[in-house]
């Protein structure tokens, strides 16, 4: 499912923050139109084109850094409750 088709199902706003996109290309702006999929292959979730919605590059981009930063804290707060619980 390309952009377009996107475009054409869901409209022109991002599916995050709900602002207009730029559909103009190239596409490598902060708001460019990009292809977001909601449900990661690495989170075991299943690629399925129902899944894909558009949004901004940057909120894209920028949920992903959220995402791996709350996966970091996360194994760290794993390590240091291991290493707590040691006998
Ligand atoms: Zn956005």
């Amino acid at each position: 499912m390309s952009v377009q088709a996107l475009r054409s199902s869901f409209g022109s706003n991002c599916h995050w923050c709900g602002l207009p996109m730029d559909f103009e290309e190239p596409r490598d702006k902060p708001d460019s139109a990009t292809i977001e999929h909601l449900f990661d292959a690495t989170l075991g979730g299943v690629r399925k084109p129902k899944y894909r919605r558009l949004a901004h590059a940057i909120c894209n981009h920028t949920r992903n850094e959220f995402r791996l930063q709350a996966q970091r804290q996360f194994e760290q707060w794993i390590a240091q409750r291991q290493t707590s619980g040691k006998p």
